[in-house]
């Protein structure tokens, strides 16, 4: 399946420019709908919203409005492209969320690098939203613009670029883990690029098990080293005593390689020198760090995901984020915090555990779909993504203190979920 820029241009262009718009949701073809919808009627709200300023997800679209907000630092691969130029792919974003969990989107492009300024200008616009998907901001940066906002504010500050991947890939991690017998504790992990991604798939790992002395990250320097004296915060919590440099060195007897670098950088002479029955997660878009045939061919044991669609395990974001923030904001959660990820993690690798639908099998042109090595991951159009993971990330939110309001009754939920 190939687009052309012909088609994607137009795809654009046509009708209406870009892709999403407002559409009101109380009537208001009368005097009487018009004098409740704006003055005098709309100030009764506003007085209560005053006196009470969680009303706000009473009387407005707050609570299932989600603000998707970049700097345009880190667009796709496209990298700094500014502001204005990454205000399709929030636009796309504002689609998935709508399509895939009913969210609201605006998506906001702030003309802005600097930390304190960004900081400074999302906590000032937050109160329109029930939460915050940071997006595509560069790396060191985006990870202090959002332990800031967490900190500062009472709504979900999820940078997708980071926790996305995580929770997919980790998914898919423990599945392939329980596919090959290996304990998670014991797992040596090879992260290739340190970056917002890789950063924070090492960090979730670790969570879950996986011991950080086992974790060898690189970066286009080579390994992460305590002799390094480039290394920033981020990256220097990964630093390995190690004489080692090289991706090729560092890979012998690797269980797991995680790509979140470059395209062609694992030949398949390092994956034939990693431990049996490897795992490789070539996530490096659109070009994969090695191609999911070449890894295949390199040995017939291992497990290979890549961010591509037009192969078996891929890991994409889109099975996270618009069913995070559902979960999130149908309990008027004030964060998402890591238990709440954790969540998410175990009900996408739940998922794909249990019997694929027909109907998603006919989405992939009938595929029989089996937990196996070359399904560890659900798909992105599975209808029960829903489902599953917004009633698993509300709970946990209810679990641990972050929500504002309980669910009672879950099987009335997920029914709602599924109108
Ligand atoms: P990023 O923040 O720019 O990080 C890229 C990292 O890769 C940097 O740490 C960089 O090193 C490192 N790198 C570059 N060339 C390298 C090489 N030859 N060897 C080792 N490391 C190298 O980017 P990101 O947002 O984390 O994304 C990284 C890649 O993953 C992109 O291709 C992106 O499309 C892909 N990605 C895929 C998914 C998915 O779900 N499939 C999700 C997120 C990201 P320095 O720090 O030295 O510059
Ligand atoms: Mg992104």
């Amino acid at each position: 399946m190939s687009t052309t820029k012909q088609d994607a241009l137009q795809y654009h262009e046509n009708g209406r420019p870009g892709k999403i718009e407002v559409i009101p949701t109380k009537p208001y073809s009368s005097q009487l709908d018009l004098s409740l919808a704006y003055s005098p009627g709309v100030a009764e709200p506003c007085k209560e919203i005053e006196q009470n300023p969680d009303d706000a997800y009473r009387y407005t679209a707050k609570g299932n409005l989600v603000g998707v907000i970049s700097n345009g630092t880190a667009v796709l691969g496209l990298g700094d492209i500014g502001a204005i130029a990454g205000k399709p792919v929030m636009e796309g974003k504002g689609l998935l969320f709508k399509v895939f969990a009913d969210v609201d989107v605006f998506d906001i492009e702030v003309d802005e690098k600097n930390i304190d300024d960004m900081v400074k200008v999302i906590k000032a616009i937050a109160p329109t939203f029930g939460g915050i998907n940071l997006e595509d901001i560069k790396a060191p940066e985006c990870f202090e613009i959002e332990t800031r906002l967490q900190k500062e504010l009472n709504i979900p500050v999820f940078h997708d670029d980071q926790h996305g991947t995580a929770i997919i890939s980790a998914a898919g991690l423990l599945n392939a883990l329980e596919i090959t017998g290996k304990n998670i504790e014991n797992i040596k992990v090879v992260v290739n690029g340190a970056g917002a991604s890789a950063i924070m798939c090492s960090k979730l790992y670790i969570s879950l098990g996986v011991k950080r002395e086992n974790v060898w990250m690189l970066d286009s320097k080579g390994l992460m080293t305590k002799k390094r004296s480039d290394l920033n915060k981020y990256k220097i919590e990964f630093a390995q005593d190690s004489e080692l440099t090289k991706l090729e060195e560092v890979i012998k007897g690797a269980d797991m390689f995680l790509g979140l670098s470059k395209g062609n950088i694992l030949n398949k002479s390092m994956v034939q020198s990693m431990a049996d029955n490897p795992i490789v997660f070539a996530l490096a878009n659109p070009v994969p760090e090695i191609s999911y045939e070449e890894a295949i061919s390199a040995r017939p044991d291992v497990i290979v995901a890549t961010g591509r669609s037009d192969y078996p395990n891929q890991v994409n974001n889109v099975l996270g984020f618009p069913f995070i923030f559902r979960g999130a904001l149908d309990v008027r959660a004030k964060a998402i915090n890591e238990e709440m990820k954790q969540a998410a993690v175990y009900a996408l690798a739940e998922l794909a555990k249990k019997d694929v639908p027909d109907k998603v099998n006919a989405a992939y042109k009938s595929q029989n779909l089996i937990f196996g090595k070359e399904y560890i991951i659900p798909k992105p159009l599975d209808p029960r993504l829903i489902t599953e993971v917004a009633p698993a990330v509300a709970k946990a939110a209810m679990e641990t203190g972050v929500a504002r309001l309980d669910i009672v009754d879950w099987e009335q939920y997920k029914i709602d979920l599924m109108k």
